[in-house]
């Protein structure tokens, strides 16, 4: 539970930090040049001492054993996807062998409705929402292209009434018997809406569909309860707030009960591993999350998550939600005591249940105000049109970064700071 006893002036935010379970972690993440306040965790997460250890790690080895670095440590690096899979699938409540690392969250996609999605002429429409990530979008599309199918026919798009929420309810209205997948957002990157998706489980699989969700924004910043909410798949990426590095190896969950169904996208690291190096031509499909992978794990891009996993298990995931939640919550308090006189607003659900790891902060000259920030040596993150991210990462911000963070913003707003800067878009805001 997020505090409610929030007050005005720096003290408090330097109380809260004295107190702070997770404060010890901040020193395992390095500090960015020049001592920058980073708020975009949720874009790209910080390099952590673990993570590069890890990664020095799996270079030594290539460079001691060469091929040979298959056998280290019992085929540790063999079985590399499946062994941080069941790492990530802890901090998710997931069962044993029911996570892989593996590909990107594009193409963990792309494999999720491979699999689950068997259109027959009864059950062939796949059900999302208008505010998702739009490559989870073109994945989905193209899915439905390959198998020479209509876009405008199959897929069923459930609309926000708003641009800014998706209604539950509009949702399991739109499961009709036609549906035969969701994939829904856990979090929604623009307003941090976080989904009930226990209940969408639930009515999804009363009316016999299948149902999976992009955990992209919610991996490594909520704690969820796998075990309870029992959703047929997931897939995310590893590198917002869990912080595995640029372009991280991904994750998928497949739950068990479907271990037995074809693979949408096989290759030979899906095969058994007792007759993978037979090298027939025949696909013997394993029997677990194995089956998802396809070709030789990525180790590079796969080492930094094995180091920052070390952070998250010491630190416990619940510990992180929980600073994670009394972070934007006090951040909400200064934005509403601060920052109304200055047309600032936040477009986020305010209730724990209801809210991702990020504030949603709402101003016409968003764009600007970001170019502001990072002058003031603050970094934000932009979304079309007027919406700035801001995530104070639980495991290396801290409450007088969010109290900086503010004050800044007060100030950029009292001199109309965005003025001193051009709202023609660079390629990546
Ligand atoms: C970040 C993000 C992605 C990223 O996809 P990649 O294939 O890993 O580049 C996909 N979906 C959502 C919802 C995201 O937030």
């Amino acid at each position: 539970m997020a505090n409610k006893d929030f007050q005005p002036g720096i003290e408090q935010a330097r109380a809260l930090d004295q107190q702070d379970v997770l404060g010890k972690y901040r020193s395992r993440f390095f500090p960015l040049t020049d001592n920058k306040v980073y708020m975009d965790g949720n874009s790209l997460g910080l390099a952590s001492i673990d993570a590069e250890k890890a990664l020095l790690k799996v270079m030594d080895v290539w460079k001691k054993e060469g091929i040979l670095i298959w056998n280290v440590d019992n085929g540790h690096y063999f079985n590399y996807g499946k062994n941080l899979g069941n790492r990530v699938g802890k901090l998710i409540n997931a069962g044993e062998n029911e996570v892989m690392i593996t590909a990107n969250t594009t193409l963990n996609i792309h494999q999720a409705i491979a699999t689950f999605w068997r259109p027959t002429k009864e059950r062939y429409k796949i059900l999302v929402d208008d505010l998702n990530f739009p490559t989870d979008r073109y994945a989905i599309d193209s899915q439905v292209l390959l198998k020479g199918m209509k876009v405008d026919e199959v897929v069923k798009v459930v609309n926000s009434n708003n641009g800014v929420f998706i209604d539950e309810d509009a949702i399991i209205a739109a499961m009709t018997e036609d549906v035969a997948v969701i994939l829904l957002p856990s979090v929604l990157y623009r307003s941090s809406q976080l989904l009930d998706m226990e209940r969408l489980t639930k009515e999804a699989h009363k009316r016999g569909i299948y149902i999976g969700f992009d955990l992209c924004h919610s991996i490594g910043a909520v704690a969820h309860n796998f075990e309870a909410i029992q959703p047929d798949f997931a897939i995310w990426c590893n590198y917002k707030y869990l912080s595995a590095g640029p372009g991280a190896t991904a994750g998928i969950y497949v739950n068990k009960k479907h271990f037995d169904k074809q693979v949408g996208l096989s290759g030979w690291f899906g095969n058994k591993d007792e007759t993978q190096f037979q090298l027939k031509h025949q696909f013997d499909q394993a029997l677990d999350i194995t089956a998802y992978q396809t070709g030789t794990p990525n180790m590079f891009s796969m080492a930094p998550l094995e180091g920052v996993l070390n952070i998250y298990e010491e630190a416990g995931m619940e510990n992180v939600r929980a600073k994670s939640l009394n972070l934007t919550a006090y951040m909400m308090y200064l934005i509403d005591t601060r920052l109304k006189d200055y047309n600032y607003s936040y477009s986020n659900g305010t209730e724990d249940a209801k809210r991702g790891g990020h504030i949603a902060l709402v101003h016409e000259e968003a764009y600007r105000i970001c170019l502001a920030l990072k002058k003031h040596n603050v970094i934000p993150d932009f979304r079309e049109p007027n919406v700035i991210r801001l995530a104070p990462i639980a495991l290396y911000n801290s409450y007088e970064e969010v109290y900086h963070l503010i004050e800044t913003l007060e100030l950029i707003g009292k001199n109309k700071e965005w003025n001193d800067f051009s709202n023609e878009r660079a390629i990546v805001i």
